[in-house]
C-alpha cells in the first residue's frame, strides 16, 4: 500500500486482501474495504480489460459525507 493514496484512484493489496481508496465524493477519507474469504460485504471482480467491479455498495456513513456509491467499472455510481 502506498504512503499517499490518490483522489479517485482504488488500491487493490492482494497481500492484505483488502482495497483502500479516498472517499470517491472527494472528501478525502479513507474507505477500506476488506476483500478476505470471509468477507461478506464485498467481492471484487476484475474484468478482461482490467477494470474492477465491486460486488456490494460502497457505504460511508460513518463520514460526514454519507456517501454510498457503487463502483462498477472503475467509476463510481452514486446511489
Ligand atoms: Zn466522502
Amino acid at each position: 500500500m502506498p504512503d499517499f493514496y490518490e483522489q479517485d484512484m482504488v488500491y487493490i493489496s492482494r497481500e492484505h486482501n483488502c482495497s483502500k481508496h479516498l472517499c470517491l465524493c472527494g472528501c478525502g477519507q479513507m474507505t477500506i474495504m476488506p476483500l478476505d474469504d470471509g468477507s461478506k460485504w464485498w467481492q471484487l471482480v476484475e474484468g478482461p480489460d482490467g477494470r474492477v467491479s465491486f460486488i456490494g455498495s460502497v457505504g460511508n456513513y460513518s463520514f460526514p459525507c454519507q456517501s454510498h456509491y457503487i463502483i462498477t467499472n472503475n467509476v463510481a455510481n452514486f446511489v
